[in-house]
């Protein structure tokens, strides 16, 4: 005889549990300086970033970031707590000498990982540990209209073997429709040529409905965006756009740039996913790769 013992509630306790203690989100930009890293950013979180202290200012002539920069901002909506940690990266590959620009940056995400492994080795593990592990990793690409710098070949090779790659094709509004299909096309062939290894990566444990949404995102990276500070007028509408000699350019319409799919991809479906696989793929690498060298 079977009885029904309740188990089932756990889904409600674990969800309570959750949201008490929140999300935490963390995020970097890398690419060459003027790509338009601090705009996006802006961009995306514009509405909670607003009047925050943490806020990358637009005052154009102090702006430039000049090293590894992290600001976190608390957003609260419908009850559900995110605390997003942006971390702003210098523009490598400017000086005339780049030979280990992207030390810095690699540094950067490995330290997170080996002060998360320290807290855990701690007799205290079970007291919650904050997490810094970068989530994920946009990285931008020069809209050049022809291919990838060796450069940027050399770097992504790096980064993907430590943390979560999503590439972009910044300042996509510089390029015609046509321009950015044929540049992404480009992009595409060059990364499997390289075998550059971005997010999402193939589970077994993925259902039909994982790997078609993991396939419509891979269709579109790189996302080709568009950032804003600015609004304009459209129609009578305020919207946030950009004015170049071709026109206007509403960085939420989704038929003049992938923004929307973007930020769709971070805030909405892919978030937990892409804390997830930090912590079981790439986290677990490094912890391993720590812990046998201890043994030695
Ligand atoms: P960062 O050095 O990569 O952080 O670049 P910034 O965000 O400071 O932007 C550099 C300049 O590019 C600024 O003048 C921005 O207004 C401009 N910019 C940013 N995003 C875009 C974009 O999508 N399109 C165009 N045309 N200009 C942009
Ligand atoms: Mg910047």
């Amino acid at each position: 005889l079977q009885s029904y013992v309740g188990f089932d509630s756990i889904t409600s306790q674990i969800e309570k549990k959750l949201l008490k203690r929140g999300f935490q989100f963390n995020v970097m930009v890398v690419g060459q300086s003027g790509l338009g890293k601090s705009t996006l950013i802006n961009t995306i979180f514009a509405s909670h970033l607003i009047d925050s202290k943490g806020r990358i200012q637009p005052d154009e002539a102090s702006r430039q970031t000049v090293e590894i920069h992290s600001f976190t901002e608390a957003i609260v909506e419908n009850g559900v707590k995110l605390r997003l940690n942006i971390v702003d990266t210098p523009g490598y590959g400017d000086q005339v000498n780049n030979e280990n620009c992207w030390e810095p940056i690699i540094k950067y995400i490995k330290d997170q990982h080996s002060s998360f492994l320290r807290k855990e080795l701690t007799a205290m593990r079970d007291r919650f540990i904050q997490d810094t592990r970068i989530h994920c990793c946009l990285f931008f690409i020069s809209p050049t209209g022809h291919s990838l710098k060796p450069i940027d070949i050399v770097v992504l090779k790096k980064l993907t073997e430590v943390v979560n790659v999503v590439p972009v094709i910044a300042k996509s509004d510089s390029l015609t429709i046509e321009e950015r299909i044929a540049f992404k096309h480009r992009i595409k062939e060059e990364m499997k040529f390289h075998n550059i290894n971005l997010y999402p990566y193939a589970s077994d444990e993925d259902d039909e409905q994982d790997s078609a949404l993991n396939d419509s995102i891979q269709d579109l990276i790189p996302f080709a965006v568009v950032g804003s500070e600015k609004t304009i007028v459209v129609d009578g509408k305020t919207v946030r756009g950009r004015q170049n000699r071709w026109g206007v350019i509403n960085v939420e319409n989704e038929n003049h740039c992938e923004f929307i799919h973007l930020r769709n991809f971070l805030t909405r479906t892919h978030l937990q996913d892409l804390i997830e696989t930090t912590a079981m793929i790439h986290y677990e690498t490094f912890r391993s790769k720590q812990l046998l060298a201890l043994k030695e």
